[in-house]
């Protein structure tokens, strides 16, 4: 065995390395100075493993090979697609609400060149971003005016910051959310250096709990929809109409963290009714806050609608720059939006076609699947199972669905083997088995999705 100084010493140079014929491809790939500092990479570390005691020097190829794998490692991309077959429809940690293929063009092609986006083509001056989404916005709530900024989080704080600063806010003891990731809605709230004013219970608060907390140092009367929670029993919250009349009385504004950013009516679908941007406004509600990426279904966005004089506020306050949307969150969000003015938001946003999915299409969808599988050998089975809105949008409301559930002997195993494919597919695990939901895997990924599993075949089967 030789000792580790002369194998250091029959290491290859980084300059020899590079001038083999194998190490033409990868430079051509990834260009000479990046391939240079993966070969010096690969060395170091050789060079510490044969001082530790390693018995063997790789050799050039294997060397190359390393550096090889280094590089494609620091390229790959940690923001990839994944194929999201839980079933769960608006997945924060997958990215919510995929787009509609038509919100998809328009930010390709604003993307790709300059774009109107601060130019008046009439007048050949500046022009204002806020014009792209608020005409379709107030066409579709009925709102006064509108404005969009990055998220409703932003959407939140600006309006707080603005209207509320250093003033009271009156909010029910029921309405102070987790939003998830750790976020709570209060403590946005207090960034804005608004003060909050909590009244009520966390199951009961009553109009005069709010009448009685009014001051003249009070900003506003705040209302956040419960968004991922449910108080069910005894449970009572004055309407919006009722405090709208309230806050008025006192010439006071009222607020309306909607969250979910809902304009059309989910009961039709077999789920709760969410109460709806629309609903809020016409309840008598003075400014509504909401998503653009949970049920509205567009790409992520914070919406501001309501009364033009406070809008007008929200747009001149120095937040409203710090927060303000992109060209390619209103390029998508216009898209969207039109969808819902021409009345197809059913039939082209992604998060719509899935909640209006008929069962006996996923039932079909599901079949097909099984099918599939067990004629790769993979022991499938059709079963009934429940999809989930998510998104902080209709707490505990679920949907019918046809679940494919694919036996495996470790099923831990088989669904890091999906998640590390490529596709990435996220599926949900029950009683050992693996559960995938055809309702929000997209029609095209079918076909991505059944390859991805056969491939994972001895994986798969049952031991
Ligand atoms: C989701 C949600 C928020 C936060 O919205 P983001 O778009 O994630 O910033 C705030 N309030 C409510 C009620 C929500 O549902």
């Amino acid at each position: 065995m030789s000792d580790p100084q002369t194998l250091l010493r029959q290491l290859p140079s980084v300059d020899k390395l590079l001038h083999l014929d194998a190490a033409a491809p990868l430079i051509s790939q990834y260009s000479r100075p990046l391939v240079t500092k993966a070969v010096r990479h690969t060395l170091a570390e050789t060079r510490a493993r044969l001082q530790n005691g390693a018995a063997a020097f790789p050799g050039s190829e294997q060397l190359l090979q390393d550096a090889a794998a280094w590089l494609a490692l620091l390229i790959r991309p940690t923001l990839r697609p994944v194929i999201n077959a839980t079933g769960v429809i608006i997945h924060t940690n997958l990215g919510r609400a995929p787009l509609s293929a038509a919100a998809l063009q328009a930010i390709q092609e604003i993307a790709q060149g300059y774009s109107t986006l601060e130019y008046d083509l009439d007048t050949g001056q500046r022009g204002s971003r806020a014009v792209h989404a608020e005409k379709l916005l107030t066409r579709l709530t009925g709102a006064e005016a509108a404005l969009v900024v990055n998220n409703n989080a932003a959407a939140l704080l600006l309006l707080l910051s603005t209207l509320c600063q250093g003033k009271e806010v009156i909010i029910s003891r029921g309405q102070l959310v987790e939003i998830g990731g750790g976020f709570r809605v209060p403590d946005v709230m207090a960034q804005s250096g608004a003060r909050l004013v909590e009244v009520g219970t966390t199951n009961r608060t009553h109009w005069r709990d709010y009448a009685n907390a009014i001051t003249a140092n009070t900003g506003a009367i705040l209302v956040a929809h419960h968004s991922n929670f449910k108080i069910i029993g005894f449970t009572s919250e004055p309407s919006l109409a009722e405090l709208a009349e309230l806050a008025h009385q006192h010439t006071l504004p009222l607020l309306y963290d909607q969250g979910s950013g809902a304009l059309l009516d989910t009961s039709p679908y077999g789920l709760d009714p969410e109460p709806t941007v629309t609903a809020g406004l016409e309840a008598g509600v003075d400014v509504v806050a909401f998503s653009g990426d949970k049920l509205l279904g567009g790409p992520q966005a914070g919406i501001l609608a309501g009364r033009a004089d406070l809008i007008a506020q929200l747009k001149k306050h120095p937040l409203a720059r710090a927060v303000r949307a992109d060209k390619l969150c209103l390029a998508g969000l216009a898209a969207t939006l039109t969808h819902y003015l021409k009345d197809g938001a059913t039939n082209h946003i992604p998060v719509w076609q899935m909640i209006a999915a008929p069962v006996e299409q996923l039932a079909e969808r599901a079949a097909a699947w099984a099918a599939h599988l067990c004629q790769h050998n993979i022991l499938a089975e059709v079963i009934t199972g429940e999809s989930t809105v998510g998104g902080g949008s209709l707490p505990g409301a679920t949907l019918p669905t046809w679940l494919v559930a694919v036996k495996v002997g470790q099923v831990d195993q088989v669904a890091a083997a999906l998640r590390q494919g490529n596709p990435s597919i996220i599926g949900r695990i029950a009683a050992n088995q693996l559960l995938l939901d055809p309702r929000t895997v997209l029609p095209a990924q079918d076909t991505p999705l059944l390859d991805s599993l056969v491939a994972l075949r001895d994986l798969v089967m049952p031991v």
